[in-house]
């Protein structure tokens, strides 16, 4: 087996499916750990990866590069992207990877070969869409990094709360009562706020310490 067939191995034994999400992320990871000189058969404590989706790429990125949320070298951004970002912390280095769009040339790519399964009446069947999506998978296992993705050298800004390690403080949400870690709370008007009781009612937390929702002003 060569280093492609290992890897995707790794990743269809954790996501149970060879499917395209696996190729792409399988392939993300040899192409991003390659540019920031890391061996994507080992793992690398010196990595974190921001994924921008919850779907099967972020699978394949967890069986290989062994970054998880427990390690707290996974980071999750819900912008709904075939994107990662690869950090190495010790010199933060960032490489972004994202899924080529084949749109502007008459390659048939990625997103065009998905489209087609997606708005095909012919595939209606789970079962013929499946399989439409493993043929898929076949193609995109064959094609070159260039054809596939996309890849930046970027500047990541990470915030030290984000560098894997003990937590600095604790602060203590003042409208829940739960204990907040790693600086995620908010401060409003003096006033610790967690992310989900800011989240889940801004109207409750703004009138709370304003009593007027139309005038307020987030510190951090
Ligand atoms: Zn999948
Ligand atoms: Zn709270």
């Amino acid at each position: 087996m060569d280093k492609y067939e290992v890897l995707l191995e790794k990743a269809m034994q954790l996501h149970g499916e060879f499917c395209p999400g696996i190729v792409i992320g399988t392939k993300m990871c040899m192409a991003a750990m390659e540019k920031l000189g890391m061996n994507p058969l080992e793992q690398n404590e010196n990595l974190i990866v921001y994924v921008e989706i919850d779907r099967c790429i972020s699978d394949a990125i967890i069986a290989i590069t062994g970054c998880s949320l427990g390690n707290r070298r996974l980071k999750y951004n819900d912008y709904g992207k075939f994107v990662v970002n690869f950090t190495d912390i010790k010199n933060r280095k960032t490489i972004r990877v994202s899924t080529r769009d084949d749109k502007v040339s008459s390659f048939t790519g990625f997103w065009t070969l998905l489209e087609n399964i997606l708005t095909s009446d012919k595939y209606t069947d789970p079962t013929t869409q499946r399989e439409e999506l493993e043929t898929v998978a076949e193609i995109i296992s064959q094609m070159s990094e260039e054809e596939l993705l996309s890849l930046e050298n970027v500047h990541l800004e990470i915030p030290e709360n984000d560098i894997p390690g003990l937590p600095d403080h604790i602060a203590v949400c003042s409208i829940c009562g739960e204990h907040v870690m790693d600086g995620k709370e908010f401060v409003l008007n003096g006033n610790i706020i967690c992310r989900s009781c800011a989240n889940e009612n801004v109207k409750l937390v703004v009138n709370r310490f304003y009593g007027d929702f139309s005038s307020f002003d987030m510190e951090s």
